[in-house]
């Protein structure tokens, strides 16, 4: 086994830094933490979590492993830190055509998903609904500011360029990093607008073509669009346009907007997460790709590194950053070459 490395710098403070950083510092690593204040996803999202994804409702990649770690790893954080962020709820799931119902009905049924009968609220669910277990949301700039604020206090915030490792987790900004943009981005810029919808219940999360997220004193969250060749994080009046549209498609409650916020997505190949040395150069990590799932995916890959540095346990196959750059390389250079073939990948 290789050894460990002990002490680590971090750059970037999203999600992806942040809980890295935690959960490195409270495995007794030395750690440093900076962030230039660049824009970052993390300080838009919604911060919600579910167990499912997509029209069909199918089990998320590796959610079994991912989803007790968040219902663990989030509350622990509230009481260590002495704030609350992290909220359990339902959601409620519209199905918004009947073949997208009869989609759902074909496929094999995740346990957390569970039909129920058409309920009593200001709501188009004309092709009815179901009731989704296992998530919630956590208020990402909550728990973002308790973390630097520990960071702080323990003196781990700053640069340390001699650090044994390196780790990029500056999200969307790493696909134009010299070393990091080979991993095949597909960023995604997302809106979401906060607004005040009086009359709808606030004790579970919406979701149709988009979702509303409870925040309290009739507020929610709406969100989120999705554009994939959009690289400046600025909120733009179609995205405004798209989400207020999908709101008056499900409800004639009458809504006002309060805030507009958008952001990048990091979205690296297959649209799953990326971590681990670069090929070239041992010393230099990345811990990035969160896509539109930071919240469910950052406690498990953090464990999961954590258990790769100190036992040497490999980490999962689909996230090891060498096979993935190794892979562009080879797919491009196919591309390029079709005659030579492909090398042998580890
Ligand atoms: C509209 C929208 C809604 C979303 N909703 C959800 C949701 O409901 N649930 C969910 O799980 N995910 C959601 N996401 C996705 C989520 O935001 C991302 O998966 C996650 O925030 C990515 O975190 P990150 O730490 O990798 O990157 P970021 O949060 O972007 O953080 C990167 C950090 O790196 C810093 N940085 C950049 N360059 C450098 C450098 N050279 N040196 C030092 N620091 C640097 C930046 O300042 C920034 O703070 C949403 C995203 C958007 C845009």
């Amino acid at each position: 086994m290789p050894r460990p490395p002990e002490t680590l710098s971090i750059r970037g403070h999203g999600i992806a830094g942040a809980l890295l950083a935690e959960t490195a510092s409270a495995a007794g690593f030395r750690v440093k933490v900076h962030d230039t204040g660049l824009p970052s996803a993390s300080r838009v999202a919604a911060g919600l979590f579910t167990p499912v994804t997509g029209q069909r409702l199918s089990l998320s990649w590796n959610a079994e492993a991912a989803l007790p770690l968040c219902h663990d790893v989030y509350p622990a954080l509230e009481r260590m830190l002495g704030v609350s962020f992290y909220t359990r709820l339902p959601t409620l799931r519209m199905f918004s055509s009947a073949a997208q119902r009869r989609e759902w009905e074909g496929k094999p049924r995740a346990a957390c998903v569970r039909e129920i009968a058409r309920p009593n609220l200001p709501l188009n669910a004309a092709f009815g609904c179901v009731e989704i277990d296992g998530g919630g949301w956590v208020n990402l700039p909550v728990l973002l500011d308790a973390l630097k604020a520990r960071r702080m206090a323990r003196d781990e915030w700053g640069e340390c360029p001699e650090a044994d490792l390196q780790i990029d987790c500056t999200g969307h900004h790493a696909s134009t990093h010299p070393l990091w943009k080979e991993a095949d981005w597909r960023n995604a810029h997302g809106e979401v607008l906060t607004v005040e919808i009086p009359g709808l219940p606030q004790n579970r999360i919406y979701s149709f073509e988009k979702f509303l997220m409870p925040l309290g004193e009739e507020r929610f969250r709406l969100g989120a669009t999705y554009a994939w060749d959009r690289t400046d994080p600025a909120p733009t009046p179609q995205g405004r346009a798209e989400l207020g549209n999908a709101l008056r498609g499900i409800t004639d409650l009458p809504f006002i907007v309060i805030d507009h916020q958008a952001g990048i997505r990091p979205v690296a190949h297959a649209r799953v997460p990326i971590a681990g040395p670069h090929p070239d150069q041992p010393r230099e990590w990345i811990l990035n790709g969160y896509g539109s799932k930071g919240v469910l995916y950052a406690p498990w890959i953090c464990q999961c590194i954590l258990n790769h540095w100190q036992t040497g346990t490999p980490l999962p196959k689909e996230i090891q950053a060498p096979r993935r750059i190794l892979r562009q390389r080879d797919r491009k250079r196919t591309q390029l070459h079709p005659a030579r073939g492909k090398t042998a990948l580890p």
